[in-house]
Parts: structure tokens; C-alpha cells; sequence
């Protein structure tokens, strides 16, 4: 197995983001939740995306962990690593951006790295080395108050070089307009006049697909799911990969089994999504007090869709208004409160998995993480898009066999989210 692409993430959901774009690209993806142990059993793929959590903790932990990964994916064949990083380029002067490319390159041995948070699909694009975020400067977005990393800057070359032991360079809009050859020209010159890094502009897919041509002649670059397009497509063009692979018997294969939704998720799109599903399913809403008071709630739960699992999918929900959150809230307080229901709604799926559930939707991005650690899911391969963002996901080298998911983040989705996702997870 040589694997066309690894990727290693700063954050879980900047990690689904990026299995998404690839796997839309045609590559056929997993991503794996942390580093995986040396006998995961990768199935055959052209990409891996590591999901750390490294955005927001100490650099030197950040650099341990994403070298960790890169030896992991560098192991399994990868020529080229991408650096996953936030398309707003969150991080502060300390890290973690500078820190951990700074530890990839020196692996990776690469005279100069491209790095570009540029994402045109979601209005991120960079022009003359500095982020814009829709139409204005990232310095006057809301990432202004940011509560982790505010970004007081909208120029990347000064903020990298306040991270990074290297010097930094700008590759400009008029050269990767020239096309790959030009680009990779400029680096190189970059890279014999002492610069160890270069941001490049990009205001078009088009652009990313020139940078992505480029980078797949380093060894590393850093940027987010914007390059991982580019250098996606940069692949199918070389016919590294072949697009469109995914239809084959490891992605399609039915799982069958019983199935569940979860939603844990207050956002008014799924609170209309459960409204919606009570049409086509028995729905169990759950009493967020008596979830807070111990553990009883959770099995009358389990018990009230062991009842039901035979004759059809279920859903259990602890959502509810923002009206009756605050007074949860003002109760108990919101920590408390927010894990708790979390812990009770993970020791459902656990306790629903182990009566036979192989096909499980969970709304809410918190639940969802919940839910994946207690399974102790350590990666899936990435299917089919259910809506926007929210792929079906199949759990590989779980304890559980073979299993559906779908973990999709509360906003997302349209009104039938639910029965949409159990009509392609079959
Ligand atoms: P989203 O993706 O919509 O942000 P999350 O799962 O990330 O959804 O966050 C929802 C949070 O609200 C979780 O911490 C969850 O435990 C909590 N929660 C769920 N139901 C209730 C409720 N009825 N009252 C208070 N908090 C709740």
C-alpha cells in the first residue's frame, strides 16, 4: 500500500472537512482519530487525514504529536504530507502553526514549504500575503474575538514569522496565475535566497489546483481543506490516483443491522430535523433533569428502543428550545450540564451498539465526539455525502465489526437530515 496523500489535522472537525473535499475529489479516504496503533488495518486508499487535537494545546505537544503522525503516514508510503490547519489560520503568536511546520520540515527535508489557508469555497482567499475572510481583512472578521486566538493580523507572512524559526517568502497572485512552472520557479528562488517558507496567494479554486500541481513536487505543505482540493486534483490529473474509485466493494458493501439516530444538538435545524423524523419514526425525548440526576433516564432509554429496534430505525433526543437549555443551564451550569447529557447520550449508543445497533446518526458535534471516544472507533473510510459536510462514515478497526455512521455538526443538513442518512446507510 503507498499511500498518494497524508494529511494530519489540527482539529476533528477541520479533519471531516478535509476527508470530505477529498473524497469528493474521488480519492478514497479515512480518517483516523488520533494516531493509529501500528496494526490499524488500513484498508486500501489513496489518502489518510490523522485527527489531532493540536490547534490549542502547548506547541511542544503539538509538534510531538503531528511528528508522530507524519511517521505514521511517511510509514504507510506517503510522499506527500499536507499540514491540516484552520482556514482562518488560527493560532497565536506561540503556535501552533510555525512550531509544527517547522518540525515537519525538518523531516520532511524539503529546502522551502508552500503554505496557503486559502479556502475559496467558504470565502477564505489570500491576495498579496494577507487572509480575507468574505470581504474583509481577517484582522477586521470576527475572528477579531476569537476567545482561543484572536487574529489581530491580517498578513500571513508577518504572523508565520512570528511563529517559525524560518524566514518567510510570498509567492504572489501574478506568478501562480502563470501556472505551475512559474510557481515552483519562484520557490526555488525563494528557497536559494535563505526563505524557508513561502505564503502563496490564491483567490480561485483554479489557483489552488497551480499550487496544488506545485506542491506535489515537496514533500510537505501546509494549508487547509482549499490545498487539499488542489492537491487532490493534482493527483487525478497525474494520474496518480484513478477518480471515482470509491464505487468499489469496501465503500458499498451493506452492513444491515439495526438502526438509531441521536441528536444531542439544541440547533434550530435539528430541532426541525426531530420534528421531521417523528413522521417517519418512534421518537424518545429525554428528560435533561433526570439525565442530570443519574443514570436511570439512560435506561429507560435503552430499554424503550430495544422495544422498537426490530420493526425500524428509533430516535432519541435531549434536545430542546434555547428557553429551556437556559433553565437547565441556570441550574446546573453549563459544563455540568453539557457533559453530562453528553456522557449519557455516548453510554446510550455504547448500550444500543451492544444490542445489535450497526447503523448510527448522531446530531451535535460535542455528541458526536462523545459518542465516537466511548465507541472507541479508532477511524472510518469516507462515503457518500448525505448533505453538505456530512458524509457517511464506515468505522474501520473498531471492536464492533463493521458499522455505519453519520456524525453531522447541529446546524447542518436539511429538514429530512435523519431519514436521509439512513436511506444511503444501508
Ligand atoms: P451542536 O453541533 O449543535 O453545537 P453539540 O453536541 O456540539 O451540538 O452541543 C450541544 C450541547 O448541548 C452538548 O453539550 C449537549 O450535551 C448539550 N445539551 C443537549 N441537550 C440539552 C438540554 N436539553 N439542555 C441543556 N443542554 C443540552
Amino acid at each position: 500500500m503507498t499511500l498518494a496523500l497524508g494529511c494530519i489535522a489540527d482539529d476533528y472537525t477541520g479533519a471531516s472537512d478535509l476527508a470530505n473535499t477529498l473524497t469528493r475529489c474521488g480519492l478514497r479516504t479515512v480518517q483516523t482519530i488520533g494516531v493509529p496503533a501500528d496494526d490499524f488495518p488500513l484498508p486500501e486508499v489513496d489518502a489518510v487525514v490523522v485527527s489531532l487535537k493540536s490547534r490549542s494545546i502547548p506547541a511542544a505537544d503539538a509538534v510531538a504529536a503531528s511528528r508522530k503522525a507524519e511517521r505514521w503516514l511517511r510509514g504507510r508510503g506517503a510522499t506527500h504530507v499536507l499540514f491540516k490547519i484552520c482556514s482562518t489560520f488560527d493560532s497565536t503568536d506561540a503556535g501552533n502553526i510555525g512550531p509544527v511546520m517547522d518540525a515537519l520540515q525538518e523531516d520532511s527535508g524539503d529546502a522551502i514549504v508552500l503554505v496557503t489557508p486559502a479556502f475559496p469555497g467558504t470565502a477564505r482567499t489570500v491576495y498579496q500575503g494577507n487572509l480575507f475572510v468574505g470581504a474583509v481583512p481577517l484582522n477586521e472578521s470576527p475572528l477579531k474575538d476569537h476567545p482561543l486566538n484572536p487574529m489581530h493580523d491580517a498578513n500571513l507572512v508577518r504572523v508565520l514569522g512570528r511563529q517559525s524559526k524560518a524566514r518567510i517568502g510570498l509567492v504572489d497572485l501574478a506568478t501562480v496565475a502563470r501556472g505551475a512552472d512559474a510557481t515552483r520557479e519562484r520557490l526555488s528562488r525563494l528557497a536559494s535566497e535563505g526563505v524557508r517558507a513561502a505564503v502563496i496567494d490564491a483567490v480561485f479554486d483554479a489557483d489552488l489546483e497551480t499550487i496544488g500541481q506545485a506542491a506535489l513536487a515537496h514533500r510537505l505543505s501546509v494549508g487547509a481543506s482549499g490545498l487539499g482540493l488542489g492537491l487532490a486534483r493534482g493527483l487525478v490529473a497525474s494520474r496518480r490516483v484513478r477518480a471515482g474509485s470509491m464505487a468499489d466493494d469496501t465503500t458499498q458493501r451493506e452492513v444491515g443491522g439495526a438502526a438509531a439516530c441521536l441528536a444531542g444538538s439544541c440547533s434550530q435545524a435539528t430541532l426541525g430535523q426531530i420534528a421531521e423524523a417523528e413522521r417517519v419514526m418512534p421518537v424518545l425525548r429525554l428528560d435533561p433533569e433526570r439525565i442530570i440526576a443519574g443514570s436511570e433516564e439512560v435506561d429507560r432509554a435503552v430499554r424503550w428502543a430495544r422495544e422498537r429496534l426490530a420493526a425500524g430505525p428509533v430516535l432519541i433526543a435531549s434536545s430542546a428550545t434555547a428557553d429551556q437549555v437556559a433553565a437547565v443551564q441556570s441550574r446546573h451550569g453549563r459544563e455540568v450540564a453539557g457533559h453530562a447529557i453528553e456522557q449519557a447520550m455516548a453510554a446510550i449508543a455504547e448500550a444500543l451498539v451492544q444490542v445489535g445497533v450497526r447503523r448510527l446518526v448522531v446530531a451535535g458535534g460535542e455528541t458526536s465526539g462523545a459518542a465516537v471516544d466511548r465507541l472507541g472507533l479508532p477511524g472510518f473510510l469516507v462515503g457518500p455525502e448525505i448533505a453538505p459536510g456530512v458524509p457517511v462514515l464506515r468505522a474501520v478497526g473498531g471492536r464492533h465489526g463493521e458499522m455505519l455512521l453519520a456524525l453531522k455538526s447541529g446546524n447542518f443538513g436539511g429538514p429530512a437530515f435523519f431519514g436521509d442518512a439512513l436511506t444511503l446507510m444501508r
